[in-house]
């Protein structure tokens, strides 16, 4: 059994009158546990709506989300897929409920009644896990950022979450905020988290297993990352390739051969190099 399901999933917003939008369109997939999936797609393209479907904040207008085969529509499951599935948002300023770093992250596990001892112990593993321990006492205003996601992250991890939805996370973060962000999401999912991130960024995507690009709520690429590249449909869909690619591509067209589709700098080099030689 997959750890996420969708069955023929449709949503649509009602926008009144007898008016509605149907965000995402007839979606089938699944997503195994443990993978590192990358969801991108233009504005509007339907990726937050589809997050939201897979913690179960949407119900499917039409077919079926299934979380470890449970749908999200079963009423007695509520709590239980809000807990499985984290999400992370977009601005860094709005996530923080407490001024104090490690209040902030107690507010998850204080808010189901878990005992103290419990909490702090919790506090203590989803601070160490995303390296922001040092700061636990510190104010929140006071942070990159970076390290307000990565509190934010915390904050997801401290309720045991078996995904984390990132949506957007990094989107007004700076490169090196980026790249922290991007690590903390790496190691958690060498630790058996499931990962989606959703983002514009293709150098994020190199990181993943695999790419479900959106266009239109309909899927139009669901590859790993060396096919996707490879497949001609990323600018299609609006998206841009990683520089690295972009200037593998340039370069073949100087008349430099890769064997294989470059994903990471070093290849490229070892590439550039072996035929400069
Ligand atoms: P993305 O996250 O890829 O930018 P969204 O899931 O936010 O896309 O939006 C998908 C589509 O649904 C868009 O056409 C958007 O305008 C529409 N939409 C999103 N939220 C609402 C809403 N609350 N009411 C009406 N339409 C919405
Ligand atoms: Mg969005």
């Amino acid at each position: 059994m997959s750890q996420i399901e969708l069955k023929s999933v449709d949503y649509c917003y009602s926008l009144g009158e007898g008016r509605s939008i149907k965000a995402l369109k007839n979606l089938s997939f699944s997503i195994e546990k443990g993978q590192f999936v990358t969801l991108a797609g233009m504005n509007g393209s339907g990726k937050s709506t589809l997050a939201k479907l897979l913690n179960g904040l949407f119900l499917p207008s039409l077919g079926e989300v299934l979380i470890d085969g449970v749908s999200t529509k079963d009423e007695n499951s509520t709590f239980e897929i809000r807990r499985k599935a984290g999400m992370v948002f977009q601005n860094p300023d709005n996530q923080m409920v407490a001024t104090i770093i490690e209040d902030d992250v107690a507010f998850g596990p204080e808010n189901i009644g878990l005992p103290r001892e419990e909490i702090i112990e919790r506090v203590d593993y989803a601070l160490k896990a995303v390296d922001m321990d040092e700061f636990r006492t510190r104010t929140a205003s006071k942070l990159s950022g970076g390290q307000k996601q990565r509190v934010a992250i915390a904050g997801v991890l401290a309720i045991r979450p078996e995904i984390l939805i990132l949506d957007e996370a990094t989107s007004m973060l700076d490169p090196k905020g980026r790249r922290e962000v991007m690590g903390i999401a790496k190691k958690l999912n060498e630790q058996g988290i499931t990962v989606i991130n959703i983002t514009h960024n293709m150098e994020e995507a190199v990181l993943s297993d695999r790419i479900i690009v959106l266009r239109k709520g309909r899927i139009a690429i669901d590859a790993p990352p060396k096919d996707a590249f490879a497949s001609g449909l990323i600018e299609a869909c609006g998206l841009s390739l990683p520089p690295v690619l972009q200037l593998a591509e340039n370069l073949k067209k100087d008349g430099f051969e890769f064997d294989n589709q470059i994903l990471f700098e070093d290849e490229l080099a070892e590439g550039v190099c072996r035929q400069l030689n």
